[in-house]
């Protein structure tokens, strides 16, 4: 992770942000994609030459704060953690490079005294940013002795190297590299190190989230094997003459990788099988894809989910909003509406436009369009045969099979809405038209829900089910506005939505709780009937 002197000097030089100068330009909203216009591309270079592990990690959230995270400036700050990280790999990728009697904590302490004083002027910020530092850094002395390590190199790097079977050029740098062994040609086997400075993931973060520290270490392995393959090529030798990749010709294969948690002083092995390496190649190439598509559409789609509240779009994005997203109190506040003035695109603009990777038609409504703009589409005048087939296929002679899950979901919110409508108008009828615009907007309260707690929706999908259920038990309990105007209709359907997201919210938190906790019955004792308001 080379650039900690850069930092410094960016540091040093960069001014305040004006809270009202425009920090992004070149980007317009259609519908709740970002588009970007092919200059801004170039300029903030969102088609990568070469594609980096933590690049194909972005592909994997939302399109749009990848784009925007590129785009507007991030201003240094060494009190952040990801800031703070590369003074922290800055000194240790110097302190390795000493002899083993001098990889000691005085050495550390040397090293961060000499940046902080590069940092800052005066000596109480000097020493809180080092009292900082320390927390983040020192835990390496409980993970491993520095004296021991039979270190081969810090900061090796490939530079555009295209990978064996996918052609991929990856960029990527390996914090340390140490020796493990000697092969049977005299080469050393090595060990791939890596830093992390933040919070240890245990076995079941790494199955919710996946293990991308894991992928980039496996990458790396795959980069060391795709030298081994082809140095003895005429064309390889050629590509690689320059004196600083010497090192290509003289290692053994990787034997270990391994990641280095030094806040909590931990290390964890990463599975470095022959399946587990393909998986990883497998994904990286199909983020690389991605990443094409994206830069050759100018498209980048949005996805909510947890990260919503430490994105810089989060009080300008449409989905962000229709989500109930907002800035998270632990996040750097984001900027200002001012501060991100993103038009909107006419429709005919829009019409033209490519469609983004993983968008379908579904996902470019808006989610909660429930005003009377929504035009009823024509109903086919000639009956629909539909055939039954598995419920995990939701298509059945290219139509809907009418035993799939997707059936069962569409077919009870029409059910619903009529219910609904009967119940609470009994002495109206009821017209074909009512129940549909209620069924649309249950069907968008039922999507927006899917996509705050999975990115997407999908009516085949459990999500969906489980959504489904929990949008009937707040329909049970909030009446709706008999009589009431459009804007009682909205509040109401405001409300809906806004339960819903907090009872997936609750049941998020359930699974969460490892252990459950004490049950506190003075919370339900003083409850009195009153209208349902989770969220409030
Ligand atoms: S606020 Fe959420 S959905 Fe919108 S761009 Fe940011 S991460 Fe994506």
């Amino acid at each position: 992770m080379p650039g900690a002197n850069r930092l410094v000097e960016q540091y040093r030089s960069q001014k305040p942000i004006d809270p009202e100068e425009p920090l992004i330009h070149g980007v317009a909203w259609d519908g709740d994609v970002l588009v970007v216009d092919p200059e801004t591309i170039a300029e903030h270079r969102l088609r990568r030459k070469w594609f980096s592990a933590s690049v194909s990690n972005a592909m994997e959230g939302c399109h749009a704060q990848w784009a925007a995270g590129q785009i507007i400036p991030s201003p240094v700050d060494p009190f952040l953690a990801r800031d703070a990280g590369s003074f922290m790999h800055d000194i240790f990728e110097h302190m390795f490079t000493l002899p083993p009697e001098q990889r000691t904590r005085d050495t550390y302490r040397a090293g961060r005294d000499a940046f902080a004083r590069d940092l800052f002027d005066d000596h109480a910020t000097q020493a809180r940013w080092a009292e900082y530092l320390d927390t983040i850094s020192l835990g390496l002395w409980d993970l491993e002795d520095p004296a021991q390590v039979d270190v081969y190199a810090t900061e090796l790097g490939v530079f555009g190297l295209p990978l064996a079977g996918i052609g991929v050029p990856l960029i990527g740098f390996f914090d340390r590299v140490s020796i493990d062994g000697t092969d049977e040609h005299g080469h050393p086997q090595l060990s791939i190190d890596d830093y992390k400075s933040g919070k240890w993931s245990d076995e079941r973060k790494l199955a919710r989230y996946g293990d991308h520290y894991g992928d980039q270490i496996r990458l790396y392995v795959h980069a060391i094997r795709t030298i081994l393959a082809e140095r003895d090529t005429e064309a390889f030798r050629q590509a690689h003459a320059d004196p600083r990749e010497k090192w290509m010709f003289e290692i053994g294969d990787v034997v270990n990788g391994q990641l280095l948690y030094t806040m909590v002083g931990r290390k964890r092995y990463i599975d470095l099988s022959q399946k587990a390496i393909d998986t990883t190649v497998h994904t990286f190439a199909a983020h690389w894809d991605t990443h094409n598509v994206l830069a050759d559409t100018g498209r980048y789609d949005t996805k909510t989910g947890p990260l919503c509240g430490w994105c810089p779009l989060v009080q300008v994005c449409p989905a962000a909003a229709d989500a109930g997203k907002c800035a998270s109190e632990r996040a750097t506040p984001p900027p200002s509406k001012i501060q991100l003035p993103i038009p909107r695109l006419r429709p005919q603009i829009s019409a033209s436009a490519h469609s983004p990777v993983q968008q379908t038609p579904k996902d470019k409504e808006p989610i909660m369009t429930d005003t009377a703009e929504t035009k009823p589409t024509a109903v086919p005048a000639e009956p629909r045969h539909l055939h039954e087939g598995k419920p995990w296929d939701e298509l059945s002679n290219d139509d809907l099979n009418i035993g799939s899950y997707a059936a069962g979901a569409v077919f009870g919110l029409v059910n619903r809405a009529t219910a609904l409508l009967r119940q609470s108008f009994p002495d109206v009828t009821i017209k074909r038209g009512q129940i549909r615009q209620l069924a649309v907007l249950l069907a968008k309260i039922v999507q927006a829900g899917e996509k705050h707690i999975t990115g997407r929706t999908d009516w085949q999908t459990q999500a969906n089910t489980r959504v489904r259920g929990l949008l009937f038990t707040v329909l049970e309990s909030t009446p709706v506005p008999s009589g009431g105007s459009v804007d009682d209709w909205k509040a109401w359907a405001t409300r809906v939505r806004k339960n819903v997201i907090a009872l997936i919210d609750q049941s998020v938190w359930l699974w969460d709780q490892t252990e459950l906790p004490h049950v506190e019955f003075e919370a339900l004792a003083p409850l009195v009937r009153d209208p349902f308001d989770v969220a409030a």
